[in-house]
């Protein structure tokens, strides 16, 4: 990764016999099952775990996944609760460990570097540094009894022990300026009960970037945050991503959030549903001209980033056929859209959909077959007796 410290031996010095073409993450084909009802709980909303007591089955969070991240990508997951984006995520980083298929870090098998036992430490720790979170709730993320230089100087003394104490302050002090928590010295003595959500949410963003890693997982970092909030965060996740050069993959519920992010970073979307990306592309081409009939569900339900706009936003009838959403543990043979899906056909319930696009390039690619004019869909009978009018 591009670094602007200037003070420091940085771990990009035991990058030098790695391949460059490598990408910086490739997950491939990577499936996730939960069999820990905690899991299970942490994974799926509620709703989900009420209805179809997912309590006492394996559950398939993620299926089959393939995303490759490149150095200062921007991917940003998007998807309703349940569907697996932050399992993606969180396997991407290593925090879970897949079930089936490989997570690789520069061409390195992710969980083989994060073994205790693996023979190069140095390229094991690497890894470990270069793969940050960033969670949802700043205050479970902080310490309450630790100031904020307390907090900052953790992941200093772990990754950079050369540092002396004048160091790591003079370091805490100028990313605390530059990320606009000033007076610097005096916010480095408050605790996080002297902070505002979003001065806590952007002390736990410095935490990670202090230690230059190479991708960031944002998890839902801006969704406990006031909306007026909101795109102060994002603007400063993307002036970090300026200023260091950091990817990242950024997690939101929330498709305004996305297409922000995205569309500001010059990012890609991947839009998930119950554990598989379903629509993969520019943020403003699955925004605009959205190719898989669950993003335009997503797109109708999502409201505009200003407030006063919302009562403006008319809304026509719902893209969906039925909001029934499938059995998590029993998800149904063919696609998983199907009892929702407006367009709908019989090898629909036959046949599971990968992510294609009509020109066979990658930029743009859906889960679903009315994107290859010959297939067999187009002869096909619908399963549904009538489209809401909005899809026709
Ligand atoms: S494959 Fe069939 S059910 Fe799935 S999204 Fe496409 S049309 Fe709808």
């Amino acid at each position: 990764m591009s670094t602007n410290a200037d003070d420091d031996q940085n771990a990009d010095d035991t990058h030098d016999t790695r391949d460059s073409d490598e990408p910086l993450l490739e997950l491939e084909d990577v499936s996730v099952e939960f069999k820990d009802p905690t899991l299970v709980e942490q994974a799926f909303p509620q709703s989900l775990l009420d209805r179809f007591d997912l309590y006492e089955e394996p559950v398939q969070a993620l299926d089959d996944v393939s995303l490759e991240i490149g150095e200062e990508d921007v991917v940003v997951l998007v998807g309703e609760s349940g569907s697996g984006k932050s399992t993606l995520g969180r396997t991407a980083i290593g925090i879970e460990e897949p079930t089936a298929g490989t997570v690789r870090y520069e061409g390195y098998d992710l969980q083989e570097l994060q073994r205790e036992e693996h023979a190069d430490e140095i390229l094991s720790q690497d890894a470990r540094r270069a793969l940050q979170i960033v969670h949802q709730d700043p205050s479970a993320a902080l310490n309450p009894y630790r100031t904020v230089r307390s907090t900052l100087s953790q992941p200093l003394k772990l990754w950079y022990p050369e540092l002396d104490v004048g160091d790591r302050r003079e370091r805490i002090r100028r990313m605390l300026e530059k990320t606009g928590i000033t007076p610097a010295e005096e916010y480095m003595e408050r605790y996080p009960y002297q902070l505002s959500g979003g001065e806590k949410q952007r002390i736990a963003i410095i935490r990670s970037v202090l230690v230059e890693p190479d991708l960031i997982l944002a998890d839902e970092v801006v969704s406990a945050l006031d909306v007026s909030l909101r795109v102060d965060v994002m603007d400063l996740l993307l002036e970090l991503r300026e200023m260091f050069g950091t990817a990242f993959l950024f997690v939101s519920h929330n498709l305004t959030n996305a297409r922000y992010f995205a569309g500001k970073a010059d990012g890609r979307i991947a839009v998930m549903y119950f554990g598989k990306i379903v629509e993969m592309g520019p943020a403003e081409e699955v925004l605009q001209n959205p190719k898989h009939p669950y993003t335009e569900t997503l797109k109708w339900a999502s409201l505009p980033l200003d407030p006063n706009e919302c009562e403006e936003t008319i809304r026509d009838e719902s893209p969906m056929m039925s909001k029934e959403q499938p059995d998590p543990s029993d998800l149904p043979e063919g696609c998983r859209f199907q009892a929702s899906c407006p367009k709908a056909r019989g090898v629909c319930q036959r046949s599971d959909p990968e992510l294609v696009s009509e020109d066979g390039s990658d930029d743009h690619t859906a889960a679903c077959f009315r994107e290859l004019p010959d297939h067999e869909y187009w002869s096909d009978e619908p399963i549904h007796e009538a489209e809401p009018d909005i899809l026709q």
